[in-house]
């Protein structure tokens, strides 16, 4: 779930790792370890608990040579995150290895391997795919059949690189549920679970598929499918630049990507739009001939992707007619679900490699849905290679765990796919043409919104001593009223709800005091006069609120309430705009509280676990 960095080179590679390690910080973890063996087969590994730094320290204070390598940060899954249970684990003095994921087997793995006499010293699920390899070692005479033999016994997820201290010019690695990239270098070959943790040393990546092992050699990468087949995987100069693992000027990687907002989504856009109409194949190459036909959509996502799905899903009834579900994927994988004739499966990932949405995905796949569509951040990730039609977001890395940028451009990439359906349902061509102006005007909108960051730092004060707080909205506006309440829930550490405002009173208003802040979010649409009556309700109650409003709703400050003024825009994309005064007042609260803001606590960037 994690990162995973390594390499085979002539050079010393510590210092290589620990700076894969370190562009990898971003995706979450809790401890960190690295393992290198040089020519006379003397393997280092140092762990710690804690950050990479802590790793670098300890390696700098006690240095260690060698040119090949394997690092890792663990996210724990199995066993308290402690020096013991951090990565590379060991099989006696010879096999080294990394792993992210989890082996849903372990237990059954561990009490064969206990009866063969294997020691576990963590309580690691990974600390079973050491001792097994060694065990095919006593059965196979390379390295590779012996992982190759070994990963046909583990049951789960897992993008892993076994290295031995007795032969250091090879590495093996293996994926199944976990990406796993090859970096190609000049007589030298490296390893990550993302290519930006590699591109200081290359820009030239191969991406391992589903069930691939491949041996890694300074001068060679044999790729095996899962049948043991040899085969190639081409090798792509890689798009991101190299710049994405730099802060920049800002403080943290999360406001950085709040300000990057006017730019990402002007990309999003550049070269889709022409003439008043979105260009299908801004979702693929043979998309029209898909999109016509669409007459229902199921999309399928987690987290802040599940709420753009379910802000699409007023999108898609109200201005493209047809009808939408909106499901996370864990609940979705595991129930039976009905399919609606010519239906289209949206999955929604900033990563591409959300392991709950992935499994959604190929299930849905056996389901008879009409195609498959993903909106998705990552070129040439899982989700990307195996649906039928793809939307790359051009978003640029996003490195704060907490997601921004890739929220608001998802949502615009999915008022492109209302346009490109809708013009085949309810969306005449003036709807569309309107659509296309109104996502035109966005970047700017954005720009102009951004500027609210000072009164909303200031209005942040207020909340410092809080330890709940109410979201309210209505209409598509009540889904960015739970993503609002899960960004502060997420950086800042209150506890937050989101209700949509005509709720409250079958059970939230019970809540209202002056201890419980509400934010409400007020677009100047047809259901406002109904959330001015909400506005009311909290007021009759005592309760203090922060209204986030149109300048043309006529909301005025007072003793119990502050209104700040979001620019006035087209209602096609007030769910856009009203997401970033919440983004900043999240960021500005956490400030306050002194909490971890790129890297929260318990949490992971992309999850690639179940
Ligand atoms: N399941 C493994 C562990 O708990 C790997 C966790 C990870 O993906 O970082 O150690």
């Amino acid at each position: 779930m994690c990162g995973i960095v390594g390499a085979v080179a002539q050079r010393d590679v510590a210092e290589i790792l620990l700076e894969g390690l370190r562009r990898l910080e971003y995706r979450g973890y809790d401890s960190a370890g690295l393992a290198v063996t040089d020519e006379n087969g003397t393997l280092s590994r140092v762990r710690r608990l804690g950050k990479v730094q802590e790793l670098a320290d300890a390696v700098h204070a006690n240095p260690v040579s060698g040119g090949t390598g394997i690092a890792h940060t663990r996210w724990a899954t199995h066993g308290e995150p402690s020096e013991i249970n951090a990565h590379p684990h060991m099989s006696g003095e010879n096999i080294a290895v990394v792993h992210n994921g989890i082996i849903e087997n372990h237990e059954a793995l561990r009490e064969m391997l206990r009866e063969k006499g294997y020691v576990f010293t963590s309580q690691t699920d990974t600390e079973v795919i050491c001792h097994l390899v060694d065990l095919e070692l006593t059965n196979h005479t390379s390295l590779l059949a012996a992982v190759q033999a070994a990963v046909k016994q583990l049951e789960g997820a897992y993008g892993t690189v076994v290295m031995d201290r007795r032969d250091a010019s090879r590495v093996i690695v293996a994926r199944s549920g976990s990406p796993l990239v090859i970096g190609f270098g000049m007589g030298e070959h490296f390893i990550a679970s993302d290519q930006l943790a590699l591109l200081p040393v290359t820009r030239r990546f191969a991406f391992l598929e589903e069930g691939d092992v491949a041996e890694v050699t300074r001068f060679d990468v044999n790729i095996f499918d899962r049948d043991g087949h040899p085969v190639e995987r081409e090798v792509k100069e890689s798009e991101v630049s190299h710049d994405a693992g730099d802060k920049g000027q800002y403080r943290h990687y999360m406001l950085k990507e709040v300000y990057e907002q006017p730019i990402a989504i002007q990309r999003t856009l550049e070269g889709r739009l022409h003439n008043g109409q979105v260009i299908s194949s801004a979702f693929g190459d043979n998309a029209e001939e898909l999109l016509k036909n669409v007459k229902h959509i199921q999309i399928i996502a987690c987290g802040t992707s599940y709420h753009a799905g379910l802000v699409a899903r007023y999108w898609f009834e109200q201005w493209a007619g047809i009808s939408c579900n909106v499901e996370i994927a864990s609940e979705f994988r595991y129930r039976r679900s009905h399919v609606f004739e010519n239906s289209l499966l949206v999955t929604l990932s900033q990563s591409g490699e959300t392991a709950d949405t992935l499994a959604a995905l190929r299930l849905a796949k056996e389901m008879g849905y009409m195609a498959s569509l993903t909106i998705c951040n990552v070129p040439g990730s899982s989700l990307v290679r195996e649906s039928d039609m793809a939307y790359m977001m051009k978003a640029g890395a996003e490195i704060g765990v907490a997601s921004t940028k890739a929220f608001t451009v998802q949502l615009a990439g999915l008022l492109m796919l209302v346009g490109a359906v809708g013009r085949h349902n309810a969306l005449d061509a003036a709807g569309e043409a309107r659509l296309v102006s109104a996502l035109q005007s966005l970047p700017a909108k954005v720009e102009q919104t951004l500027t609210m960051a000072e009164s909303i730092e200031a209005l942040a004060e207020d909340f410092a001593d809080k330890q709940h707080a109410l979201f309210l909205g209505r209409g598509e506006q009540s889904p960015i009223a739970m993503e609002g309440a899960l960004k502060l829930k997420e950086i800042s550490y209150i506890h937050a709800e989101a209700y949509a405002a005509g709720e409250l009173k079958h059970g939230p208003l019970a809540l209202i005091d002056a201890d419980m802040p509400v934010i409400v979010v007020a677009p100047n649409n047809e259901l406002l006069e109904k959330l001015k009556s909400n506005v009311e309700e909290v007021r009759a109650r005592g309760g203090l609120m922060y209204v986030f409003a149109d300048t043309k709703a006529n909301f005025a400050s007072d003793d119990t309430m502050k209104v700040l003024n979001v620019p006035h825009c087209d209602e096609f994309i007030a769910p856009i705009l009203y997401t970033l005064p919440l983004q900043l007042l999240s960021y500005y609260v956490a400030l306050i509280k002194g909490t971890d803001v790129d890297q929260p606590r318990n949490l992971a960037k992309s999850v690639t676990v179940e």
